[in-house]
C-alpha cells in the first residue's frame, strides 16, 4: 500500500469545538499553543499519524470571524489556503435554529473544489431524533462530501470521522517525522519539509548525509509574505552535483515543491531561496549532528 497524506483545514466559528475535536482526533491532550498566538496566518495544529499515512491539521484564522477584524490581504490568503488543502472540515453546532451558510464562505467553498465535510459537533447536547432532519437541512445548503455528526467531547462519532478522512487522502509523502505531533517552530517545520522534498526528489541518489538548516525566516509586516533562506548540507561534492542537477533543474524542482507546501502550511506567500553546501564528514561530527538536529530557537 502506498503512503497517503494530506492537509486538513479546520474551520468554524469560535467555540464550535475545533480545539476539542483536534485533541480527540490526535488522541491525546495537546497544548495547541502556537508560538505566535496572535498570528493571522495559518497554524499547523498537529500531525496525526496512522499506519500507512499522516494528516496535517491546519487552522485558517480569519474565516468565519467577525467582519472587519482582518486585513483584506490576509483574508484573501486564508481563502487561498482553502483551495490548496486536501480536505476542509467545516464545524457547526446543532443549535440554535435553522442551519445557514455564510454566502461568502459558500461561494469560496464551491470555487475551491476541495471536498468539504460538514461536522455537526456537540450531538451529546441534542435529542437523537432531531439529528436526521438537521442533516437533511444542511445537505440542502451545500453539496457536502460527507456530513458527520459527532461529539468532540465524548468522542462519539470521532472514529468514523477519522476513518473517513483516511479514505479521502491521496497518495503523498510523509511531510513530518513519525514522532512529531505538536507544533514546533515554523522554522523547524520549514527545514523538515525541505528535507522531505530532497529525499522525495533525489530518491536513493542522495541518502543520509543531508541536513537542512533555515538561516533566515523573515516575515513581512506589510503583507503575508515570508522570506526563507535555507541551506542543504551534504557530505560530498558528488551529492551536491546531484542535488543541483543539470542546469540547476533539480534544486529548482525541490524549491518549487517545497515552496508550494510551505505556502499551504504557513498561509502566506513564500519566497524561498535554497543553497547547497558541502561539509565533509559532518555526519561523523557529534557537534554538527546536534546542531542540525536541534530546532532553532525562534
Ligand atoms: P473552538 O473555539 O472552536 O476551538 O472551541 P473549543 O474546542 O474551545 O470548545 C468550546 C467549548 O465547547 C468548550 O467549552 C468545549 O468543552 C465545548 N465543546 C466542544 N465540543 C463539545 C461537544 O462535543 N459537546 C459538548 N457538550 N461540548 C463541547
Ligand atoms: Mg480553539
Amino acid at each position: 500500500m502506498a503512503y497517503r497524506s494530506g492537509f486538513v483545514a479546520l474551520i468554524g466559528p469560535p467555540n464550535v469545538g475545533k480545539s476539542t475535536l483536534l485533541n480527540t482526533l490526535l488522541g491525546r491532550k495537546l497544548s495547541i499553543v502556537s508560538l505566535r498566538p496572535q498570528t493571522t496566518r495559518n497554524r499547523i495544529l498537529g500531525v496525526k499519524h496512522f499506519s500507512g499515512g499522516q494528516m496535517v491539521f491546519l487552522d485558517t484564522p480569519g474565516i468565519l470571524q467577525p467582519k472587519g477584524v482582518l486585513h483584506q490581504a490576509l483574508l484573501k490568503n486564508a481563502w487561498k489556503t482553502l483551495s490548496d488543502v486536501t480536505i476542509i472540515l467545516l464545524l457547526v453546532e446543532p443549535f440554535p435554529g435553522e442551519p445557514s451558510l455564510d454566502p461568502e464562505l459558500k461561494k469560496r467553498l464551491e470555487k475551491s473544489r476541495v471536498p468539504v465535510f460538514l461536522i455537526i459537533n456537540k450531538i451529546d447536547l441534542i435529542e437523537k431524533k432531531n439529528l436526521l432532519p438537521l442533516m437533511e437541512k444542511w445537505a440542502a445548503l451545500f453539496p457536502f462530501q460527507e456530513i458527520i455528526p459527532l461529539s468532540a467531547l465524548t468522542g462519539e462519532g470521532v472514529e468514523e470521522l477519522n476513518e473517513t478522512l483516511i479514505r479521502y487522502l491521496p497518495e503523498g509523502p510523509p511531510y513530518f517525522p513519525e514522532d512529531m505531533i505538536t507544533d514546533l517552530s515554523e522554522r523547524f517545520l520549514a527545514a523538515e519539509l525541505i528535507r522531505e522534498k530532497v529525499f522525495h526528489l533525489t530518491g536513493q541518489e542522495v541518502p543520509y548525509g543531508v541536513a537542512v538548516t533555515v538561516e533566515t525566516f523573515k516575515e513581512r509586516t506589510d503583507k503575508p509574505l515570508i522570506e526563507i533562506r535555507a541551506v542543504i548540507h551534504t557530505e560530498k561534492e558528488s551529492q551536491k552535483a546531484i542535488l543541483i542537477g543539470k542546469e540547476g533543474k533539480k534544486l529548482k524542482e525541490i524549491g518549487t515543491q517545497a515552496r508550494k507546501d510551505l505556502e499551504v502550511l504557513l498561509g502566506a506567500q513564500v519566497y524561498l531561496e535554497l543553497w547547497v553546501r558541502v561539509e565533509k564528514n559532518w555526519t561523523r561530527d557529534p557537534r554538527r549532528i546536534k546542531q542540525f538536529g536541534i530546532e532553532d530557537p525562534f
